[in-house]
């Protein structure tokens, strides 16, 4: 049936997520989810909801939800706010807002670490943008310097995934002033993880994107909902975008949870503050068994086991019943596991069979 696809389908590698197996029940350490289930504020929300409302269409300019995560974020206002289905779908709309394609050929690369998150190469190549990838230092770190040079964009998550290493802001700041004409789409989707994020940087920089996701901290990843944080002038383009291609990305349901999940301060707090006490743990424990790992900022750790491959580690903990992410590319991550930070038990669990290997 591929004689029906376009050239364009045929041609492209799309982003292959971590798998969702129901084979068998799995602790799940893949795909940097929560351990931790949404705010009870979302339960009473859901329990409470109003199926009637479904009838209708979402508000197409989302206002409540964008005035909430403005007031949140202690931002002046909605218009510095665009919400999509996921914040996939928000990166998605601003690689299409933001960057022109090399066709024509004078387009100017846009620069991101490599290796970084893995959608932002799917995107350059389905969008036709130039991407460069600009590899890490040998310890992960990302070298500033590198980026001191002619571009239109630069993209890059902080902390990075899947390092977990975090640039700080003054570092943030040093690559918004190397040029103030080129965009810097920074994707916090870990930040709630980390010491400091770049929001107080917004009110300096117009060249500035911050786009955040319910998915990790807030546990809400199987309701969808991302956001960008930007000048409004930055927020008009997404909104522009996505007018061409779908008017309703976020829906009524996911509306109303999200609304519910941003009242629960004090809970969302303290999952945030026991997934950091679970990675103080366990990368003592690790790091005390010999394992190299760098100083994660992130829901999840990257690391080396002393003595064992990281494919033959994969395996053993699959076999084991817990899935875990192997990178087979770039070369650099190919020694390397990405490990979601569970519950403590969970932790536990692999802790004993990986350190058992
Ligand atoms: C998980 C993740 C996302 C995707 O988040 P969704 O909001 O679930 O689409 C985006 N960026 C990075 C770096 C991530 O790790």
């Amino acid at each position: 049936m591929q004689r029906f696809w376009a050239k364009k389908i045929r041609a492209s590698a799309a982003y292959v997520p971590g798998e969702q197996p129901r084979d068998r029940r799995y602790i799940k350490l893949n795909t940097n989810e929560s351990p931790y289930p949404p705010a009870p504020a979302v339960a009473a929300a859901l329990r409470e909801f109003d199926c009637s409302a479904l009838r209708l269409y979402p508000d197409p300019s989302q206002g409540a939800l964008r005035a909430a995560l403005a007031a949140y974020h202690g931002l002046e206002g909605p218009t510095g706010v665009f919400v999509g289905n996921g914040s996939d779908e928000v990166l998605a709309f601003a690689f299409q807002a933001f960057f022109d394609p090399a066709a024509g050929g004078d387009a100017a690369p846009v620069l991101t670490p490599e290796p970084g998150y893995g959608f932002y190469p799917v995107y350059a190549r389905f969008f036709d943008i130039p991407l460069e990838q600009i590899p890490l230092a040998p310890d992960f770190s990302v070298a500033l310097e590198d980026y001191r040079r002619r571009a239109q964009g630069v993209v890059l998550a902080n902390p990075n995934a899947p390092t977990g290493l975090a640039l700080s802001r003054a570092q943030i700041r040093e690559l918004l002033e190397q040029d103030r004409a080129r965009l810097l789409l920074l994707d916090e989707a870990y930040a709630d993880f980390a010491e400091e994020d770049a929001l107080s940087l917004l009110g300096d920089y117009d060249n500035l994107l911050i786009v955040r996701t319910f998915s990790k901290s807030r546990a809400l990843a199987g309701m969808r909902l991302g956001y960008a944080l930007g000048a409004p002038e930055l927020i008009l383009a997404l909104e522009r975008v996505r007018d061409h291609i779908n008017s309703y990305t976020v829906n009524r349901l996911t509306e109303c949870l999200a609304l519910a999940a941003l009242r629960d301060e004090d809970y969302f707090r303290d999952c945030c503050a026991k997934i950091k006490a679970t990675r103080r743990r366990c990368t003592r424990i690790l790091a005390d068994a010999g394992c190299a790992l760098s100083a994660s900022s992130a829901n999840f750790l990257w690391l080396r086991h002393p003595r064992v491959s990281a494919a033959e580690a994969f395996f053993a903990l699959r076999e084991a019943g817990i899935l875990v992410r192997h990178f087979a590319a770039p070369p650099c991550c190919r020694d390397y596991l990405r490990v979601t930070l569970g519950s403590d038990a969970e932790m536990d669990a692999f802790l004993s069979c990986f350190l058992a290997l």
